[in-house]
């Protein structure tokens, strides 16, 4: 158990307009912090008003990138509940990024407090008309105030909360997703199989690439041989072909998504054929000529399935299900909505509640 201190705002913000949220602009009243130095380990966890950081020019984070994050959700559910979706796969993740960056992991059962608390006391602050929820952001950064190339002895961890709208207006969108051949995002052996901002980072100038051909999100192919489909921007990948569910295996270069293990417990659940294997973009490209490639959706918490209508490699332009929505994105995404906000029962345990 940690011993949270919390201090709380003495001037709370006006709550914004809950058919006009956005993502990741409006932050809530308070934050987590809590301190990593060498010796002491992680200590003097506390919930303070949220507010601007002071940190040295020279803290390592800012030259060579030491941080990780996390990105989940806590939904209101219609009898009153604050449901949080699967935590604790969110803390082993967060723990397997720490290894692979040579930062002190958090404890998973301290992570999961400390998200509990955090969101307990901002409880006013998540939304609910359908489809809204609160984004929870969990981060650790490297402190040191250091030049030298090595792993710091001093951390943060921090947790800030944004209330988020509806992805959706109305009905799933289908997006068009252009496939880079060009720019890769990681390779085996470096850190796309942790979340890092540094990742990001490296995708940013494909992404301008393709908003320029106007593709609303990368399709990532691998970085060596640049054959084989990997991951879409912030999100997992899936394709139905010819009746079977096929997704990327995880080869050490993709993040593993707790939306793509969701569906692929979903799909075989319902007793559908899933396959995790290397899927090679020639593979998806004759598909779509013959026809079998039936369905394409991300997977990722923003979004929870995000219908692909469209994907473009070099100049073939392949078109999904009419550019419509297929009735497996459909039922993967009523079914996790439905158990994320209490609406469908957990058969799973999915959900933790925060009391
Ligand atoms: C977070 C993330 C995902 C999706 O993971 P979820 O746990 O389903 O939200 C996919 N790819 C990348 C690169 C990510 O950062």
């Amino acid at each position: 158990m940690l011993d949270i201190k919390i201090e709380r705002t003495t001037a709370p913000k006006e709550k914004p307009n809950e058919d006009k949220l956005g993502f990741g602009q409006i932050f809530t009243d308070h934050m987590y912090i809590m301190d990593y130095n060498e010796g002491q380990g992680w200590h003097d966890p506390r919930i303070v008003p949220y507010a601007p950081i002071s940190l040295a020019p020279s803290a390592m984070v800012f030259h060579y990138a030491q941080e990780m994050f996390e990105g989940l959700k806590a939904y209101h559910a219609d009898d009153g509940r604050v449901l949080l979706f699967r935590p604790d796969r969110n803390a082993q993740r967060a723990g397997n990024s720490c290894k692979r960056l040579c930062i002190p992991p958090v404890p998973e059962e301290d992570f999961i407090e400390a998200i509990k608390a955090l969101v307990g006391v901002d409880r006013d602050w998540i939304p609910t008309r359908p489809g809204t929820s609160l984004y929870i952001r969990p981060f650790i950064i490297a402190t040191d105030e250091h030049l030298g190339v090595h792993p710091s002895l001093s951390y943060k961890f921090i947790i800030i909360l944004s209330p988020s709208g509806a992805y959706y207006a109305s009905g799933l969108d289908p997006v068009k997703i252009w496939i880079e051949d060009d720019y890769v995002r990681a390779v085996r052996g470096g850190i796309g199989e942790a979340k890092a901002g540094g990742n990001y980072a490296a995708s940013l100038k494909a992404q301008e690439k393709s908003d320029a051909e106007g593709y609303a999100q990368v399709l990532w192919l691998d970085g060596v041989e640049r054959k084989y489909i990997e991951e879409v921007g912030s999100m997992n990948i899936f394709f139905k072909i010819a009746g079977k569910v096929v997704t990327p295996r995880l080869n050490g270069s993709i993040l593993p998504g707790v939306t793509r293990a969701s569906c692929l417990d979903l799909c075989r659940h319902w007793g559908l054929e899933v396959e995790e294997r290397r899927v090679s973009v020639d593979e998806l490209v004759s598909a779509a000529r013959d026809g079998s490639l039936e369905e394409c959706f991300g997977s990722g918490t923003a979004a929870v399935i995000s219908p692909v209508g469209t994907l473009r490699f070099g100049d073939e332009v392949m078109e999904i299900s009419g550019g419509a929505i297929g009735p497996l994105s459909q039922r993967l995404y009523d079914t996790v909505t439905g158990i994320q906000t209490g609406k469908l029962p957990d058969e799973f345990g999915w959900t933790v509640e925060v009391k």
